[in-house]
């Protein structure tokens, strides 16, 4: 083993520079800065080699993640781009927002007591060096293949499935309903976490490499499945989960009460340049408001930071659990308590006030009882603990369902499961329709990027072995 690795007992762990709190206030620009050259390798070289790497295991891509930070502690950064590349489309986006204290990171065997070697800021920081010294090139397969393939949703499992049948030579088109390209990437997750440019030197790289995409193209309203079906020799479905998880209590129809997802696609759209009349009339604006935002997840993280950016006066996070059993990352919770959001833990809306526009959420504290059959506590009402919470704008961020695909696509033979996601042979990813395969949120229910790239590079090795079988038995039966 290289002298220089196994640093990890003389050199402390040390993420990117975080820019100050007041500073993020102010902008929308990603909260880390780089590593330099030197501090990469110093910090890839705090790894232990570990003959088992369980973060390693624990990552959904089984990167090669030991030998790409061997590489990059050596200087040996085209070689550690070509390895981390190898078993991942987007290593430089998963380096940013990868929930990496819950895969990687968290699983390294130095965490306890040295704290874990900076997996994702190294993974980030290879990739976005190959970027800049232009390693990275447009896909020229060797032999082009005849087969095309037809992709519905340009998110990152279309996106990683689109890259990866392309180097094998097929064909690619893909159709979004979007305008953009990035699904979630680009109109989900904010800038502060993922600045949209990286994801746009990505859609760029796959047109030049000849991957064709059919924008604001509604697949069920624009073009039938029946009919991609017909144009295309195999159809993936990466369509992801859109149906915005709903509460019911009274007051809940007054103006003022928005769903998440409308309000970061919004500020995501105003962002990237678009005029939203929403954002301009201010419905979906925080500036100067009181916000409170409902849940503790994700993307009520990443609601509380946009508000906070935005202007909002005051941004309260309501979640009915606590700190300890909340589903998004403590990362970004500290993050979020940096830059001002106020967490208001155990706590659950009863109602909504105010007739014009919301004006409070009535709301009641909650107390964690006997867990149920998940193993989770119940959440169980205080007596007499009600209090009403200021609020201007009420931002819904309670999770995602998915919508009724069949429907949609005027499909009623296309398979689901009760939770609505797509059915498939996990075997082979395809669905109950042949020649139609599925991966990312549409299959898992609305889960990470990771899993979605994950997803979309299986699938594409399933739609590989289904055509080449396909191709086989037609030429035996020409014989
Ligand atoms: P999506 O990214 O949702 O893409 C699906 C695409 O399909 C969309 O472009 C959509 O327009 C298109 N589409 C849908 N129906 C049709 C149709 N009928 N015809 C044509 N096109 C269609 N994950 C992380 O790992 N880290 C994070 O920090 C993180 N933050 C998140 C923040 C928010 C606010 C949200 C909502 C999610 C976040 N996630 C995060 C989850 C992550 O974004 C998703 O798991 C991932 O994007 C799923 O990828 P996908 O390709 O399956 O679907
Ligand atoms: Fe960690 Fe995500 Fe990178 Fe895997 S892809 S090594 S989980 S940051
Ligand atoms: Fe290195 Fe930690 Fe992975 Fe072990 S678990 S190989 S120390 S990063």
């Amino acid at each position: 083993m290289a002298e220089r690795m196994l640093k990890f007992v003389g050199t402390p762990q040390a993420l990117p520079e975080k820019r100050p709190a007041a500073e993020r206030r102010r902008d929308f620009q990603e909260i880390y800065e780089r590593y330099a050259r030197e501090k990469a390798a110093e910090q890839a070289a705090r790894c232990s080699q570990c003959g088992v790497p369980f973060c390693q295991v624990h990552c959904p891509l089984h990167n090669n993640i030991p030998d790409w930070l061997k590489l990059t502690a050596e200087g040996r950064l085209d070689e550690a781009y070509e390895l981390s590349s190898a078993t991942n489309n987007f290593p430089e986006i998963c380096g940013r927002i990868c929930p990496q204290d819950r895969l990687c990171e968290g699983n390294c065997v130095i965490e306890k007591g040295f704290d874990s070697v900076t997996i994702g800021s190294v993974e980030k920081f290879i990739t976005d060096t190959a970027w800049e010294k232009g390693w990275i090139k447009p896909i020229r397969p060797r032999h082009e293949k005849p087969q095309s393939v037809g992709i519905v949703g340009a998110g990152p499992a279309g996106l990683a499935a689109a890259e990866q049948l392309r180097r094998k030579g097929y064909q690619v088109a893909i159709y979004d309903r979007y305008d953009r390209v990035g699904g979630l990437l680009i109109y989900g997750i904010p800038n502060f976490k993922l600045e949209k440019d990286v994801v746009q030197r990505r859609e760029k790289l796959l047109r030049d490499s000849k991957v064709r995409f059919h924008l604001n193209c509604e697949v069920g309203r624009d073009v039938t499945l029946e009919e991609l079906r017909q144009q295309h020799d195999a159809v993936l479905l990466a369509t992801g989960v859109y149906k915005a998880r709903d509460i019911q209590a009274p007051g809940i129809g007054v103006l003022g009460i928005v769903a998440a997802l409308d309000y970061l696609t919004a500020s995501n759209r105003a962002g990237l340049g678009d005029t939203v009349a929403e954002f301009e009339s201010g419905v979906l604006d925080a500036r100067g408001k009181n916000v409170v935002v409902l849940g503790g997840g994700d993307t009520a993280m990443d609601c509380v930071r946009t508000a906070v950016r935005q202007g909002a006066r005051s941004v309260k996070c309501l979640y009915r659990r606590d700190r300890a059993n909340m589903p998004g990352s403590q990362r970004e919770v500290k993050h979020a308590e940096e830059e001002g959001v106020e967490f208001v833990w155990l706590t659950a809306p009863q109602s909504f006030l105010g007739t014009e526009s919301v004006t409070h959420v009535r709301s009641v504290r909650i107390h964690l009882g006997m867990p149920d059959a998940s193993g989770r506590q119940t959440p169980q009402e205080i007596p007499n603990s009600h209090m009403n919470v200021e609020a201007d704008l009420v931002l819904k961020a309670l999770g995602f369902d998915p919508e009724d695909l069949p429907a949609m696509m005027q499909a009623p033979d296309l398979g689901v499961t009760g939770w609505g996601t797509l059915k498939i042979d996990w075997r082979s990813m395809m669905t109950s329709l042949d020649g139609v395969f599925a991966a990312g949120d549409i299959v898992r229910g609305a889960s990470l990027v990771v899993w979605a790239v994950r997803d979309g590079r299986d699938a594409a090795d399933h739609i590989h072995s289904y055509l080449s079988n396909k191709t086989a038995t037609l030429a035996v039966a020409a014989e």
